[in-house]
């Protein structure tokens, strides 16, 4: 079998051990087969997987520390930790023996929700009347969603070799999916869908039903029926998959805290990559036979240094996305009030599923088992969906306005005389999250005009915009991505 190299930067890892040169001091050379920029779910997995035949971790691209994707708090002085981000691994295709290779042990994952009020964060009025759909036909309607998703499961998961173009593309996908969810009589469904992942890609009643099946489609269906496992890293820290695919890969292979500041990609010679390590100024340079992208390819400022031609940056440019941050965050009134509060708009009652806010919105405060994170007071869990150029102020202001807008209208106790500030006790920026793009692109082959850029310049992507947007889907599209992207070196 042959050996490959590759490099991953924080950005870049190596596909094997690298053969290093030293240049001036201040700078090194470093050849390798495969390049791998960005240290997520794609790129981490993606070089762990290579070297059977070739990392992750990343480390901030802004220079900060380390920022684990998974979204964790550790507080000081603890041994215990809290997810607030990725919450637990659809046990897909190869993930528990990936688990077990990494020899990270697994627990069944176990959600305990705290009572709810709901309220309409916009106005911080009480949503009165509200009706959960009754268990038994939340069960019926999730059943016939299943079966709707295994219809189309192979054009969607591991990834979308097998989707159509034109009109093979079926009608029910293109659907908005309010009009789906009307069609099929499943709106009984709709809660569970929304609750788990819907909320994270918007309005979902206005978005196609595509893109609410690739972020719950068939495993998340049948996961709730009970069908499919799931699990969490028994430490209860899901970041120790992470940090085990780290050790395997080997520090030599990961620059951290790194980033590409220049490129030149070839379409048949390979690669140079100029990275910059973001706190010592040291410059690296990287001659690679091909470059992984492990990153979402959206935003004029992190897609710069690979200085997209016109045919990537007309494919990029049609995708539409939204901004996301998990964070938990701390204030008087929220640990006076000791109850979650979930967002819905008045709507929503007594039983309009397809009801749910608007972008911009958050999810919630969901109160958290303090003693999980090793903490001495209670935190709030709350995700916040942005528009495309939401930045962490924006974010950071929704939060604190939803809040006192609950104190005001009296849905939270008032605790003191002068307004004080929402405390943010850990945040993790998601980035632009549930890439998607019009009925119309998919009817004019996005999705073939997409995948046609695997090899191009001698690049190949992998990760959510080319995948799904779980992690062990994208673990699984690796595995089919690899070989061919391998081939002939
Ligand atoms: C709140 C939340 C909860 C979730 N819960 C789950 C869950 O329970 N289970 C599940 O399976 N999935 C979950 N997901 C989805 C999952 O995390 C994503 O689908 C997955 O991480 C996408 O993988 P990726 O490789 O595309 O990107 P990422 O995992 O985000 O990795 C990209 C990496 O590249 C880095 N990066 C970005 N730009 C650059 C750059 N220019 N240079 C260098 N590095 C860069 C980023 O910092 C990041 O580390 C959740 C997502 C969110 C937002």
């Amino acid at each position: 079998m042959p050996q490959y190299r590759s490099m991953f930067l924080s950005l870049v890892a190596l596909l094997a051990s690298p053969t290093t040169s030293i240049g001036p001091p201040t700078s090194q050379v470093l050849k390798t087969d495969v390049a791998i920029i960005g240290g997520g779910a794609g790129g981490g997995s993606c070089s762990v997987a290579s070297q059977r035949y070739g990392p992750e971790h990343c480390a901030d691209r802004a220079g900060r520390h380390p920022r684990w994707q998974c979204g964790q708090l550790h507080a000081p002085g603890s041994d215990k930790s809290m997810d607030f981000g990725v919450f637990s691994f659809i046990d897909y295709a190869g993930a528990s023996a990936l688990f077990k290779r990494l020899n990270v042990s697994t627990a069944p994952p176990a959600r305990v929700r705290a009572p709810t009020k709901y309220v309409d964060f916009t106005t911080g009025k009480p949503v009165p009347g509200y009706v959960s759909p009754p268990s038994a036909a939340a069960k019926a309607a999730m059943e016939k969603y299943a079966a709707l998703c295994e219809k189309y499961e192979d054009m969607i998961v591991p990834g979308y070799w097998h989707f159509p173009a034109g009109d093979a593309i079926p009608a029910d996908l293109l659907l908005r999916f309010g009009d789906f969810v009307t069609r099929h009589g499943i709106e009984d469904a709709v809660p569970q869908i929304y609750a788990a992942t819907g909320f994270g890609i918007g309005r979902q009643a206005d978005e196609l039903t595509l893109t609410v099946m690739q972020g719950f489609g068939a495993q998340m269906a049948r996961s709730m029926l009970g069908r499919q496992g799931g699990f969490i890293a028994a430490s209860h820290r899901n970041q120790d998959v992470y940090d085990a695919m780290a050790r395997e890969i080997g520090d030599e292979s990961i620059l951290y805290g790194t980033r590409a500041v220049r490129s030149v990609r070839t379409p048949a010679n390979g690669v140079i990559l100029t990275a910059k390590n973001q706190k010592t100024g040291k410059e690296t340079i990287i001659h690679a036979g091909k470059l992984l992208m492990a990153i979402r390819p959206v935003g004029e400022e992190v897609m710069r240094p690979f200085d997209l031609d016109p045919r990537e940056r007309s494919i990029f440019s049609k995708f539409e996305y939204v901004h996301e941050w998990a964070t938990l965050v701390r204030h008087p009134s929220l640990v006076a009030g000791n109850t979650s509060v979930d967002n819905f708009p008045g709507a929503v009652a007594p039983s309009n599923y397809l009801e749910t806010p608007r972008v911009p919105f958050l999810d919630k405060f969901e109160l958290q088992d303090n003693t999980a994170g090793g903490l001495e007071s209670r935190v709030f869990r709350s995700l916040v969906i942005g528009t495309k150029d939401f930045d962490y102020a924006d974010a950071k202001g929704l939060l604190q306005t939803s809040l006192d807008r609950l104190i005001v209208n009296d849905i939270l106790p008032s605790t003191t005389s002068e307004k004080q500030p929402l405390e943010v006790v850990a945040l993790s920026d998601h980035g632009p999250m549930h890439l998607r793009v019009s009925a119309q692109e998919h009817r004019d082959g996005f999705m073939q005009k997409l995948y046609a850029l695997q090899g191009h310049r001698s690049t190949w992507w992998t990760g959510a915009a080319f995948s799904s947007h779980f992690q062990t889907i994208i673990w699984e599209f690796n595995e089919v991505l690899l070989p061919e992207m391998l081939k002939g070196n």
